[in-house]
């Protein structure tokens, strides 16, 4: 069954508003809605912000709650050129930006042993949101604009980035589309469990000096957004 996870009760909400919720389980302060969408069972949940409490989330969802497939959904903040607030990406691949054993000789974010610098997503998976992108029925952005969509490379670090120094050392050192404080640590689990994974996430801010008050009024819609295209990209793995 696939799981659909967020980090944020709002961002999990917006995928709840495609599903019809059968019951819901809950384990300590985890809940896990299991439902269906256009008939198929799916389980949806939110793990909570950062990468330790994503990480200990998705592995319950894959070893205690049978998930044998995830996609995230969530908002982030854009940061590659071109890049604009209310646009979504579809991860090809996910970084922990703030991963750092250099002084020993490895590259910034690589991961020692097995020394992955970069976890990909599933090909499969990658195939169906593009897909599902090109026919997906956007909410309209404040200025009326469609959103684009973009696919590349992802970074996660556990802290809200909100300066243009930030990003532009972010943007020299590993290039990559968007900010966000969880994909990484997903993809990683979910690569230890063998099990496929996928990042979707719809920019609510560009991760400047503006970004918390960008994030407080474009996060819901970019919510909704990402919700859209993480439950058409579910139809197509149908
Ligand atoms: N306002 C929230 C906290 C949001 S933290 C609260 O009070 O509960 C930001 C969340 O959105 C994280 O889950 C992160 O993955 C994502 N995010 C959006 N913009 C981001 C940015 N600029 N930098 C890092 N994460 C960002």
């Amino acid at each position: 069954m696939i799981a659909i996870l967020s980090a944020l009760a709002s961002e999990r909400d917006a995928v709840l508003e495609g599903v019809h919720v059968d019951r819901v389980v809950r384990k300590a302060a985890f809940r896990v809605f299991y439902g269906r969408h256009q008939g198929v069972e799916l389980m949806v949940a939110a793990t909570g912000i950062g990468k330790v409490s994503a990480s200990a989330r998705a592995q319950a969802a894959i070893g205690e709650f049978g998930a044998t497939g995830v996609i995230f959904s969530g908002v982030a903040g854009g940061i590659g050129e071109g890049v604009r607030a209310g646009d979504l990406v579809i991860a090809t691949e996910t970084v922990q930006h703030d991963f750092d054993c250099t002084v020993f000789g490895y590259q910034p974010g690589e991961v020692p042993r097995p020394g992955s610098l970069a976890v990909a997503s599933d090909g499969t998976y990658v195939e169906a949101a593009r897909r599902a992108a090109a026919r997906c029925a956007w909410e309209a952005l404040p200025d009326g604009r469609r959103p684009a969509v973009h696919q590349g490379r992802i970074l996660t670090g556990d802290q809200f980035v909100c300066s243009e120094e930030t990003v532009a050392r972010l943007a020299g050192t590993f290039g990559g589309l968007s900010v966000d404080m969880e994909s990484a640590a997903v993809a990683q689990v979910a690569s230890w469990n063998e099990v496929p994974f996928l990042v979707i996430r719809s920019f609510s801010d560009t991760a400047g000096g503006d970004a918390p008050a960008a994030f407080r009024g474009l996060s819901e819609l970019a919510a909704r957004n990402s919700a859209r295209l993480a439950l058409a990209t579910f139809e197509e793995l149908l």
